[in-house]
């Protein structure tokens, strides 16, 4: 269903609608702007289409960052990684 042609054209508007603060987000890649139904703030730079929950989803991101990271290396690494990690 993803690879319908709507999907992908929802999805390249979704982010074509960003404004540039998102698009140059640190948080960018987790974030993706969330849902088009909340963004409705405009940016310090007076663009329109920033998401309402941004000052939540940005300080959530950036706390979880160095956790999830930790969890895709081990979840590519397994499981040698626990093992020394944890001693058992
Ligand atoms: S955290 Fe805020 S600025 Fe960053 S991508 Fe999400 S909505 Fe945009």
């Amino acid at each position: 269903m993803a690879q319908l042609p709507e999907q992908q054209q929802f999805g390249r508007d979704k982010y074509n609608s960003l404004p540039m603060q998102c698009k140059t987000c640190e948080v960018q890649k987790y974030c993706r702007g969330e849902c088009p139904k909340n963004r409705f703030l405009t940016t310090a730079d007076n663009e329109h289409g920033l998401n309402y929950l941004c000052a939540g989803y940005k300080r959530f991101f950036r706390h979880a960052k160095p956790y999830m990271q930790f969890m895709a290396n081990e979840i590519a690494h397994p499981p040698a990684n626990v093992m020394s990690r944890y001693k058992i």
